[in-house]
């Protein structure tokens, strides 16, 4: 049996088949989530004669680290290996001037969207990952680091609304389990209506990110072959009602490509289009991974298309690249490159 993922609850039930009492719950939980040792050994507080009857029934984990990089601005990147030989990538990340750590996690093993732009989608969709592997990717980070982390955004690699019920799960763990509050954690989607309706449905706090990266139906059917079955104005009608329901605004993800999206004729498209939804803008500059014609944007016309947008009277941001060179930033994720 597997402990980490465990809810406390879970933990027990588990104890009163022991015959132990609830209060070792509460400190195996504390030992998994806050603590986050990886053996049963470490959990000192608890007597040695119980930690070998609980070895002989169960561990903590079964997920390993295949592979750890850490750049240069103090990103850290982990091939994350499951027992079934599956792996993800997850990403560390910390902004200097903030106490924040953030983890970047996934939520499939590759991605069956297939973005041209995106080195995971390059390598197609081989599985979900289940919540407690989810979860785990964050454990191996803690555990690694002996840090807590403190913010979650679901931008590894896959979809995360293409396997909403063990991201919901996960996210419900990472709330009550890690005490990561859902104001602390986003889900980015590449837009897939019934995941949105199904989220809008839910009382969560949590920030809904909408990948957009186009202004219109023609140019984002270029990139994102998810156009077809989930046209723009539709997604943005989803994401009103979202809205509506809510009351939380969204935030709009927009990859800047060189001479493609990020003209200044389309950012007023976009500011246009954006016009009636309450949204924030992240604008991503496009990280160079896979053999394509796609190239960065200048700073010129970033700062012009932000101005731009600006405009409208939103407030734009510009992401900051974290461990580029560890190929660690966005749509750099690969997995397990073979
Ligand atoms: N599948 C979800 C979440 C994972 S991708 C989604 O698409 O939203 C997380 C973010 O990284 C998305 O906004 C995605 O568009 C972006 N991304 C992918 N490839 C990129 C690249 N080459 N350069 C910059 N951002 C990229
Ligand atoms: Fe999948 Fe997101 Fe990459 Fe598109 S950008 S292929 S949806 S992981």
């Amino acid at each position: 049996m597997i402990l980490a993922g465990m809810t406390l609850e879970e933990l027990e039930n588990l104890m009163a088949e022991l015959k132990a009492t609830k209060f070792r719950a509460k400190q195996i939980h504390n030992w998994i989530y806050t603590k986050s040792v990886s053996t049963i050994d470490e959990m000192t507080n608890l007597s040695k004669d119980f930690r070998e009857q609980l070895k002989s029934i169960a561990q903590v984990t079964e997920t390993k680290i295949k592979v750890k990089q850490v750049s240069k601005d103090g990103t850290i990147k982990y091939l994350v290996e499951y027992p079934d030989g599956e792996c993800v990538e997850t990403v560390l990340m910390r902004f200097d001037n903030r106490a924040n750590l953030t983890a970047c996690v996934s939520s499939q093993v590759g991605c069956a969207v297939n973005c041209s732009f995106c080195a995971t989608g390059k390598g197609g969709f081989k599985r979900n990952l289940t919540y407690k592997e989810i979860i785990e990717q964050v454990l191996t980070i803690q555990r690694d680091t002996g840090l807590k982390v403190t913010n979650i955004v679901f931008m590894g690699q896959g979809e995360p609304l293409l396997n909403f019920d063990n991201v919901l799960k996960a996210l419900e763990i990472f709330n009550n389990d890690f005490q990561i509050g859902q104001r602390r954690i986003t889900i980015s989607t590449s837009g897939i209506i019934p995941g949105i309706k199904r989220l809008a449905d839910m009382d969560l706090q949590s920030t809904l990110a909408i990948s957009l990266h186009a202004s219109n139906h023609e140019l984002r059917k270029k990139l994102m072959p998810i156009e077809e079955k989930y046209p723009i104005d539709n997604v943005k009608q989803a994401l009103k009602e979202y809205v509506d329901k809510t009351g939380r605004r969204i935030t709009v993800e927009y990859i800047l490509i060189h001479g493609f999206n990020d003209t200044q004729t389309v950012a007023k498209e976009l500011a246009y289009f954006l016009k009636d939804l309450k949204c924030n803008i992240n604008l991503i500059p496009y990280n160079s991974v896979i053999e394509n014609d796609y190239k960065k944007p200048t700073g010129t016309d970033i700062m012009k298309f932000k101005y731009l947008l600006e405009h409208s009277g939103k407030k734009v941001t510009v992401r900051l690249e974290r461990g580029a060179d560890i190929d660690a930033a966005c749509g750099q994720l690969r997995g397990k490159r073979g």
